[in-house]
């Protein structure tokens, strides 16, 4: 399977409920944003850019447990910015779990070493000798320092601090837009593609679950990213969101104005997403894409999706983010409130009509799978085919020869299997 059955069956158990119900509009994923401060600046990064002035801001722990509380999202993705420097990250991964909830930690990784190496500690008072075995293989991996390890040793510094262990419910979801040359030059800064590999690798001896989320942009290479994704694979990653970039109104002036480019250079319009992903169906049979087929075939330009940004708010420093995730006309108060001031019918892409001409562009994830994941508009079969794709077999990609790999890692990747 690509997912747990557990973590499926919540998601799917959550659909049907409000589906029996007549529940019309609901949220599958929130996308909470406790604080927009970043280590990085990205090239193609819409949210350092347009909250530039509110960088210094951070929700405070109890709005982001009422936030999930309130849209009752089976699944929250934590980003930002780069949500490991949020100064509560340990608490809130806990109080969602506490609300049962799955939890992705979208993160670039650079920090991601270091909240490991806490749990580590915390696993030194709890289970000595399974710590420092697992210690030991960091050790020899050069993934962990012999003067951290001896750090790792002492213990937490706060014992009743909580720390982020490893379990089902949780992913690490790296960012990771390509290769070591490409990853770098988008998130303009040399080394992040390295520690982010290093960090996945400590990741699974640990035992967490790993996945990717990439933004194709109109520089990507798709055949960079099947190498990228056979790549992951040998470090044992456990699935992939992929996703076309989105032409933010804050991300193009920056480019204009930081870096003389011109948007249309870096950004895709519709035609060129469908080239970009021509074979995503392909990726999603070879690779453990996450998410459905039918938010594939719409990429590859197979079949039409409308939007349904609803299913997949916003809450951030401000409030509820309204329309979507990309576009901002305003914050709200509620969730509900989002979903009662927003006109949905003037928002995406019907008849390859933009019903807003900010939509014309756009076929990002979190406005057209949850449109798969729940059936709108649905084709006789797509039920079965997002079936199979979910429970059959994951695809185990090749073995590929990559840059920085060592025979160690191939052996990882060999237990693995
Ligand atoms: S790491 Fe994420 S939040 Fe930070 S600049 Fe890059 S895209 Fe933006
Ligand atoms: S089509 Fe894209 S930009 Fe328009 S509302 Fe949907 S997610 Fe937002």
């Amino acid at each position: 399977m690509r997912f747990p059955l557990a973590l499926t069956a919540k998601i799917a158990g959550h659909i049907v409920w409000h589906k029996l119900r007549g529940v019309e509009k609901f949220a599958t994923v929130l996308q909470l944003e406790p604080l927009h401060t970043c280590n990085l600046t990205c090239t193609g990064c819409g949210r350092i850019r347009e909250y530039s002035t509110s960088l210094k801001d951070v929700l405070p722990l109890a709005d982001c447990l009422a936030a999930a509380d309130e849209c009752n999202a089976p699944m929250v993705s934590i980003c930002g910015g780069e949500p490991l420097i949020y100064p509560q990250i340990e608490a809130l991964v806990d109080g969602l779990l506490a609300q049962r909830r799955i939890v992705y930690i979208c993160t670039n990784a650079t920090l991601m070493r270091r909240k490991m190496r806490d749990y580590l500690a915390a696993l030194f008072i709890q289970r000595r000798g399974e710590a420092e075995e697992r210690l030991q293989v960091l050790v020899s991996e050069e993934l962990v320092t012999p003067r951290d390890a001896e750090e790792i040793r002492r213990g937490p510094k706060d014992e009743d601090k909580p720390v982020i262990a490893p379990t089902q419910w949780i992913y690490w979801n790296v960012h990771l837009d390509g290769m070591e040359k490409t990853h770098d030059l988008i998130v303009e800064r040399d080394g992040v593609f390295r520690e982010a590999v290093l960090a996945i690798r400590m990741a699974k001896i640990l035992g967490y679950q790993v996945a990717t989320n990439t933004t194709v942009y109109r520089e990507t290479d798709p055949a960079e990213i099947e190498q990228m994704f056979a790549f992951l694979g040998t470090l044992g990653v456990d699935g992939h969101t992929i996703s076309p970039g989105y032409e933010y109104d804050a991300a193009k002036k920056d480019m204009i104005a930081r870096l003389g480019q011109r948007p249309e250079e870096f950004f895709l319009t519709r035609d060129a997403t469908r080239e970009k992903f021509a074979r995503a169906v392909e990726w999603g049979r070879d690779f453990p894409i996450l998410g459905t087929p039918v938010y594939l075939e719409f990429l590859a330009g197979q079949r039409d999706l409308t939007c349904s940004a609803w299913a997949i708010p916003t809450r951030n420093v401000r409030g509820w983010k309204g329309p979507c995730y990309l576009m901002t006309d305003g914050h709200y108060a509620t969730y509900r409130e989002l979903l009662e001031k927003t006109d949905w019918n003037k928002l995406g892409v019907v008849d390859g009509v933009a019903r807003d001409p900010r939509c014309e562009n756009c076929m990002v994830h979190c406005g057209y799978e949850p449109t798969a994941s729940l059936g709108i508009g649905a084709q006789p079969g797509d039920l079965w085919k997002t079936l199979k794709f979910t429970f059959g077999p994951k695809p185990m990609p090749p073995e590929v020869e990559a840059p920085g790999r060592s025979r160690a890692d191939a052996e990882i990747a060999a237990v693995r299997r």
